[in-house]
């Protein structure tokens, strides 16, 4: 069986159903292939995300809980960064990845869901297609661009060798979404440290009054613990901070993987380009990759659509210039994710203090490893062994 179109696209997480919604906005004969049977599920992330953002990728308020408030630290002590407005907000990914379809759908993109995309075909020079299998069916599809947006199995990545044997260094998290007896809806809180997460972190992302999301990641091979154990260490042994949860119930676990790599050098071939995950795009500081996947892949399509109106695909070098300037900033924020990841109990302690000292705005920087060079300058001046440690390395 035989498929023809202008994109293919493959993988319905957030960066290809940004360029399914985008291609089909701009008339272009789109098809999406999502390897699972639902979009959306199973949920392989947390939704920390922030809400200039979404409004710009114009996703409505209703998928997301708004943040005013982030505490960070060790359970020992820790720092508060108080915003004027809500800032960052905790998405509602399974609403939001269902919404994207839907409004991609409506514009006429063809949705395929529980199709496997097994192989890149290449006729040397060119992408011309994906063979996918759907029901132990092999279908080939044939398109004049594809956008690889298949997240951490970067199907396209291995098989052209940008990612030699697949990204060594990955963040693996599991959390549970749960009841509580009480949260602050209003306030984000990530810990640090041996007792908590050796090379990792834990997160508290409410959803409502009485959700919240509390997981545990990890950096493999930095560490060898699995985040599970540790999760549910936690919760048994609740320290003081999270005493006012009361009582926590799971009624859903995530859990997924997330390359912790630079950028890949070459996101784009004569037809082909990465997006997302598969690019390694995501901010290495916290493993927060959601923001960027919608981005590039927005820009994906815009810049497939030039390309395939004018019939030239060295127009797809606007999106690798696009994905060099992030490459930097993830550069940097590559080299303070594996300082983090061997620090001692004792460098938390003082880091921390140090920290504190960030203006809000500051802080939120950080966190979103926007590192151009004022904001870069403003964190040296008040927090420096956080980037020199590893820069004497
Ligand atoms: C535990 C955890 C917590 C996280 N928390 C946050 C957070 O709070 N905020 C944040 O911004 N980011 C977070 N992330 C990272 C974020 O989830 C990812 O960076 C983001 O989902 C990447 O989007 P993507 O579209 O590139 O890939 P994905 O979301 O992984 O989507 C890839 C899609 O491709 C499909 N697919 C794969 N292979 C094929 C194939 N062969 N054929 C067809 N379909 C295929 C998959 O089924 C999937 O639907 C977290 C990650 C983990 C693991």
């Amino acid at each position: 069986m035989e498929l023809n179109s202008d994109i293919i696209i493959i993988g319905a997480g957030p960066a290809g159903l940004a360029a399914a919604n985008r291609a089909s906005e701009h008339g272009l004969d789109t098809v999406l292939f999502e390897k699972q049977y639902e979009i959306g599920y199973p949920v392989r992330t947390s939704g920390g995300s922030y809400i200039a953002d979404m409004k710009e990728f114009r996703i409505p308020s209703k998928f997301y809980n708004p943040i005013r408030k982030v505490i960070f630290g060790t359970f020992k002590s820790n720092i508060e960064f108080c915003y004027k407005k809500d800032t960052a907000c905790i998405l509602d990914t399974r609403s939001i990845y269902q919404y994207l379809a839907n409004r991609a759908a409506e514009k006429g993109c063809n949705i395929q869901v529980g199709v496997d995309a097994k192989d890149i075909m290449f006729d040397g020079s060119n992408v011309t297609g994906v063979k996918v299998v759907r029901a132990g069916r092999e279908v080939t599809a044939r398109s004049k661009i594809v956008i690889d947006c298949s997240g951490f199995s970067a199907i396209s990545a291995r098989k052209f060798k940008m990612l030699g044997k697949g990204p060594a260094r990955f963040g693996s998290g599991v959390e549970y979404e749960a009841y509580v007896e009480h949260v602050d809806k209003r306030t984000a809180m990530l810990f640090v440290g041996s007792e908590v997460a050796p090379t990792g972190y834990v997160w508290v992302f409410p959803l409502s009054d009485h959700k919240v999301r509390i997981g545990v990641g990890v950096t493999k091979p930095d560490s060898k613990l699995s985040p599970l154990p540790l999760l549910d260490n936690l919760i048994a042994k609740r320290p003081a901070i999270l005493e006012d949860l009361g009582r926590i119930t799971p009624t859903e676990m995530h859990s997924g993987v997330i390359p912790v790599e630079p950028v890949i050098n070459k996101v784009t071939t004569n037809g082909l380009i990465l997006v997302g995950d598969a690019a390694c795009q995501a901010n290495p500081v916290v493993g927060e990759g959601i923001r960027p996947a919608l981005r590039f892949g927005f820009l994906a399509a815009d810049v497939s659509a030039k390309a395939i109106e004018h019939s030239n695909m060295s127009l797809l070098q606007v999106y690798e210039k696009e994905s060099a300037k992030a490459a930097k900033h993830n550069k940097i924020g590559l080299m303070l994710q594996r300082n983090m990841a061997n620090y001692s109990d004792k460098e938390w302690e003082k880091s921390i203090h140090k920290l504190g000292k960030l203006s809000e705005k500051d802080f939120l920087n950080l966190m979103k490893a926007d590192f151009s060079n004022k904001n870069l300058l403003k964190i040296l001046a008040k927090s420096p062994s956080f980037f020199i440690k590893q820069a004497l390395k």
